[in-house]
């Protein structure tokens, strides 16, 4: 009873906060200016006047507004909590057995890191969406039994590198294999969570093996997809139905494009492989949206990784970041228009209803 209850208040609550339209739903978040940015009194080139509609204007220095619209659109001011506010039905859906990815794309320094894990005392959508869905199983536990697992990898040069059997940190860690069947990727080390303390301490050692063999820790960073998998499996209590499903929490390179002084060697090579992965992943949603025979998974291995959970029944939030900043503006165009493609499609039809 308490399940159909908070079903039908979610229920509501979804449909007020999301659009009807498709799996796909595309979230604009603009950095704030730094404290000295401000103080320098940098050009800004953003317009928030119809934010609340969804709408975001760009206005170039000299030429005219362009205007983009996305399901939501936050501003500078909106804190980690409003943010997640929009993103918490999607998470709690993984809970109802569909596959859910969260990306947060665009140009290095507008905030994908923030976002998506935000600082000690502001935390981003990863460890809120761990708190709420460990709060779920809790509230749901009469009707449920869940059992949480969590890989965490890095995509660096078309290489998958696990960060949890690379560090030596992970060594400590009490890692269990799961059941067959829910790992991703084969061969990556799952560990089995059963508390937000637990799996902090999994991402935490996640983290810190990102760090460990590389000079530059933001730069390397910003050079890589840190990806997150949850996988749920789900027992109805009630009925006996099991279901497997898994929530991945993307934290994409940055998708700035390589300067012209700068094209050669590692670097190059660097670029060359971002760029390949970001665009086979618009291209593989653009892919599924025309219902072609040929979906480009393999193209990436980004997309290769999150073959099953793009497309079907899956559902898709993408955080697209930009910079306020009018040197930056290329960029942000560059941005807003994978988004705004990315955002014109549906994801396949969606065969259950929540
Ligand atoms: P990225 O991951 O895209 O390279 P970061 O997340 O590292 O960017 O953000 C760059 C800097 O801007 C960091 O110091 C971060 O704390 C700050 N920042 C980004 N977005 C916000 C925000 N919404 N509010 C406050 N600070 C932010």
């Amino acid at each position: 009873l308490k399940y159909s209850k908070e079903q039908a208040e979610r229920k509501k609550l979804y449909n007020q906060v999301q659009e009807t339209r498709g799996n796909i739903r595309v979230f604009c978040r603009c950095r704030p200016l730094s404290r000295e940015q401000a103080s320098a009194g940098h050009a800004t080139v953003v317009d928030f006047d119809a934010a609340k509609d969804g709408y975001i204007g760009i206005l170039p220095i000299g030429s005219a507004k362009k205007t983009y619209k996305f399901d939501r659109v936050f501003l500078p001011k909106d804190d980690q909590e409003n943010v997640f506010a929009d993103a918490s039905p999607l998470v709690i859906s993984v809970l109802d057995g569909y596959n859910v990815c969260i990306f947060a794309y665009g140009q290095t320094g507008t905030g994908k890191t923030y976002t998506m894990e935000g600082t000690e005392n502001n935390r981003g959508v990863n460890y809120r969406t761990l708190e709420l869905l460990f709060r779920m199983v809790e509230d749901r536990k009469e009707t449920f039994v869940y059992r949480l697992s969590v890989n965490v990898l890095e995509v660096y040069n078309e290489q998958i590198r696990d960060l949890l059997v690379d560090s030596p940190a992970s060594k400590r860690l009490e890692v269990r294999q799961v059941s067959e069947g829910a790992n991703p990727v084969p061969g990556l080390v799952t560990a089995e969570v059963d508390s937000i303390e637990e799996v902090w301490k999994v991402l935490q050692t996640g983290n810190n093996a990102r760090a460990t063999g590389s000079n530059n820790v933001n730069e390397h960073s910003s050079r890589s997809h840190c990806m997150i998998c949850i996988t749920v499996a789900a027992k109805n209590l009630i009925n006996g139905e099991c279901t497997k499903s898994k929530l991945w929490l993307v934290d994409l390179a940055g998708s700035e494009r390589l300067g012209k002084t700068d094209v050669q060697g590692e670097r190059l090579k660097e670029a060359q492989n971002i760029n390949r992965s970001l665009s086979a992943l618009g291209d593989v949603i653009s892919a599924l949206a025309s219902k072609s025979n040929h979906i480009p998974y393999r193209n990436s291995k980004l997309t290769h990784i999150l073959q099953d959970s793009l497309g079907g029944d899956s559902k898709t939030l993408m955080f697209v970041q930009i910079s306020p900043l009018e040197q930056d503006l290329g960029e942000t165009l560059s941005s807003l228009n994978f988004a705004t493609r990315v955002r014109g499609v549906e994801l396949g039809p969606a065969k259950k209803q929540i």
